[in-house]
């Protein structure tokens, strides 16, 4: 079956100027699939906006009308890292669509996966606040649009950006209905995703954080994704929905990991593998950081490629040696606290 794409001209209005996460980080990565000739063989979803009521499942009202007015008014600096301009708000109402779209196609056997190339990113931004570059919760308007609508009951978030998802953590922290499993670099911004903080109330047990230390690469997120293979076996989610970021590459200044595109195609080898034990296969790459050009656009080619069931190739190569730290006693905390079996997920 078909591989689903999300893209529209319109996330490029979100002009940020010489910020990291500005509208080319797009344009290099449909160049990128351009060249590789995957842009014709996905199938091109058209992204909607997502309505008020979907953004209120997430959203204050506060929040919405101030990200409306700060656009109006023509935007202006959020705070030390997050800025708006006229064309945002538009921009952030057709990436919280486009990643409902791109789920529901999933869901509905349209298309057996699909990636969304949306822009701003969402993970960061919460209830009632945007930060780390993000406006509207794009992940967590998403879910509240398919459990709302019924086409999903259970459903288990990836997010494997180098920063964690507070934004989406939040959203979901007590709901025994997502999981949400994060790894990032720790420390590095926002601060959050504390290993001990597994979900409150109903949803205690179904958030996993793994705060990987300065200079993890691909054996260790190989390692991680056998603990999240694990957690989504036991969830057992109707689809798995992936917070993207490739800002772990190695060339990427904005963290220390020291991933390669060999480790992100890894990865989406282990999600693609798992979906398909568990829930048909069904699983949506929503993107959200990713900030040097070369880096970001290779490693969601080769994703579009695993995807697509075909060979890549990794043309950046790994990184300059460097000594990993060793995460075994990171790993083996997190199962003795969540229960999950120590010989499985090696
Ligand atoms: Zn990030």
């Amino acid at each position: 079956m078909a591989v689903g794409l999300v893209y529209h001209p319109v996330y490029l209005e979100h002009d940020t100027g010489h910020h990291p996460e500005r509208a080319s980080r797009l344009v290099e990565i449909k160049a990128a699939l351009e060249r590789d000739g995957l842009w014709p063989r996905l199938h091109h979803l058209s992204p909607r906006p997502a309505t008020e009521p979907e953004l209120l499942e997430a959203h204050s009202q506060e929040h919405i009308r101030w990200v409306k007015s700060q656009a109006q008014q023509g935007g202006g600096w959020v705070d030390m890292d997050t800025i708006l301009s006229a064309g945002s708000y538009q921009a952030a109402l057709y990436a919280a669509g486009g990643a409902i779209v791109a789920a529901e196609a999933v869901l509905k056997g349209d298309v057996s996966q699909a990636l969304a190339l949306v822009r701003p990113p969402g993970h960061h931004a919460t209830r009632d606040q945007a930060m780390g570059f993000c406006l509207i919760n794009n992940m967590a308007v998403a879910i509240h649009a398919l459990l709302a609508g019924g086409t999903a009951q259970r459903i288990f978030i990836f997010d494997f950006d180098a920063h964690h998802g507070n934004g989406t953590e939040a959203a979901f922290y007590s709901d025994p209905r997502v999981f949400f499993f994060s790894m990032h670099q720790h420390p590095l911004y926002p601060g959050t995703g504390h290993a001990d903080h597994m979900g409150d109330g109903e949803g205690r047990g179904t958030t996993i954080n793994v705060p990987l230390p300065p200079e993890c690469g691909d054996e260790e997120f190989r390692q991680v994704c056998g603990l999240m293979a694990q957690a989504v076996r036991r969830f057992r989610p109707d689809i798995i929905l992936v917070s993207a970021g490739y800002d772990g590459h190695w060339l990427d200044g904005i963290s220390q990991l020291q991933l390669s595109v060999s480790g992100y195609a890894q990865t989406a080898e282990t999600i693609r593998g798992v979906a398909g034990e568990v829930c048909g296969g069904k699983a949506v790459f929503l993107l959200e950081g990713g900030y040097h050009a070369a880096a970001l656009s290779t490693s969601v080619v080769a994703t579009c490629r695993v995807l697509l069931g075909e060979e890549w190739v990794d043309l950046l190569g790994p990184p300059m040696p460097y000594s990993p730290p060793d995460i075994s006693p990171l790993l083996h905390g997190l199962r003795h606290i969540h229960e999950l079996d120590e010989a499985e997920g090696s």
